[in-house]
């Protein structure tokens, strides 16, 4: 078969784009050689519909001891008693768990996209508000802080049958224990989707929602490190207090329904080489190298955040507790759109994403904000002083946002930060 160079050439460029910027959405990481080898081995040729010990192929003997392993391996890191590794992504690990406990129509609850919320907690473009009836609660306006006032109020005036902690866009710890007495109080599931902070919870440098909440969700490739993907988790089986039954009407233990909702519910086979690169990183973050690469992460985090605020912007909630933080351009530089600095970063080589501010005026295409976050910067080798100096470089373009010859001259410094950092330091 002929080499396809045109793919090839497009994967060295993007190569080489990665490895002389600098990254800083917060949901991407760098992943070890060892992860993006296992995902690029021959796992990827082999069918297994089902489960370990309980396939619909031959031939399983091999991906039932990866696919276990990473199964045991997230159960240890979190402390879990279950764990379903095989959702294809964060998004569809939320569609198993929605599909498993909620009906079409039934009422849900989760913070608002535009105040740090993911699409999948009831945005009217996602499946979770087209099938679902969602009601939202909020961040409050002069602290940033989730209102769990509001969300108490909100929850008794509309009985939501499931309860969703977690964000795409918060950079402060959680109150699980506080969300959970509201469940209980109100006959709700609770569900915490912990996809961006779950490294740092599976060192317990955050608190974790396994011990608290029914139900957690998270993606795999964010602070966690590991490929792209998602995975289901409760800390405790449980007899299915809620009444829900399998796709076949059966009542089981809420992991055999998860198992359902999953697969058959809501995917085919299960990407195994994806699944095997999950538990090499697994195995990763179980090692003390990882609480030391967490530590760094937030370490790198705060320092951020510091400069910014030295430099005049004001961050969402003032600060952060995890790898990410939210900046409001509005005090600093009011006219200009998240998107304007998001585009203008790229020709530096700078990598963000533009967002919402909560009580944002400007739309969700241009915003009034831009997120970052530490955990790739940080599997580079990049440390606080690092994090300073990128802090001006950002300043620097913001500050000559249409000056075309000072963002060269800033790309040239970003270019010279980056050459001597390995794609993966650790
Ligand atoms: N949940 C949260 C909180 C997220 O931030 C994200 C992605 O950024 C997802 C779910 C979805 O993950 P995926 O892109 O793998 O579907």
């Amino acid at each position: 078969m002929k080499r396809d160079t045109v793919i090839f050439d497009l994967i060295e460029k993007e190569y080489a784009r990665q490895k002389e910027g600098i990254e800083l959405i917060a949901s991407e990481n760098f992943v070890s050689e060892q992860v993006m080898e296992a995902q690029g081995s021959c796992l990827t040729n082999k069918y297994a519909e089902g489960y370990p010990g309980k396939r619909y192929y031959g031939g399983c003997q091999v991906v039932d001891q990866t696919e276990q392993l990473a199964i045991d391996r997230a159960c240890e890191l979190f402390g879990a008693e279950y764990a379903n590794v095989q959702p294809h992504s964060g998004a569809q690990a939320n569609a198993a768990v929605f599909f498993a406990v909620l009906k079409p129509g039934d009422t849900f609850m989760g913070l608002d996209l535009a105040h740090g919320g993911h699409l999948t907690h009831g945005s009217p473009v996602n499946f979770s508000g087209v099938t679902y009836n969602p009601v939202c609660y909020h961040v409050k306006e002069d602290t940033g802080l989730v209102d769990y006032d509001e969300m108490e109020a909100i929850a008794r005036e509309h009985k939501p049958k499931m309860i969703i902690a977690g964000a795409s866009a918060y950079s402060r710890e959680w109150d699980y224990a506080r969300m959970r007495r509201l469940a209980d109080e109100i006959g709700a599931l609770l569900l915490c989707d912990m996809a961006h902070p779950a490294g740092l919870i599976a060192k317990g440098r955050l608190s974790n929602p396994v011990e608290h909440c029914h139900i957690v969700t998270t993606t795999t490739h964010k602070t966690l490190r590991g490929p792209r993907g998602g995975m289901i988790l409760m800390g405790k089986d449980y007899e299915n207090p809620f009444g829900y039954k399998t796709p076949k009407g059966e009542t089981k233990m809420m992991s055999a329904v998860l198992d359902f909702a999953v697969f058959p519910g809501q995917q085919g086979g299960p990407l195994e080489h994806v699944i095997a690169a999950k538990a090499v990183a697994f195995g990763e973050a179980l090692s003390d190298d990882f609480a030391v690469y967490v530590d760094q992460v937030r370490s790198n985090a705060q320092a951020m955040a510091a400069e910014f605020v030295k430099l005049g912007y004001k961050i969402i909630s003032g600060g952060t507790d995890n790898h990410l933080m939210l900046i409001d351009l509005r005090t600093k530089f009011p006219d200009i759109s998240g998107k304007k600095v998001e585009n203008t970063l790229v020709k530096a080589d700078i990598t963000i994403n533009k967002n919402m501010v909560p009580f944002d005026t400007r739309s969700p295409f241009a915003t009034s904000g831009f997120r970052v976050g530490t955990s790739a910067i940080t599997s580079r080798g990049l440390k606080e002083d690092d994090m300073r100096t990128i802090v001006n470089l950002i300043d620097e373009v913001i500050s000559n946002i249409d000056n075309e010859e000072a963002i060269a001259e800033t790309r040239k410094k970003v270019n010279a930060l980056m050459a001597d950092k390995p794609m993966f330091a650790w």
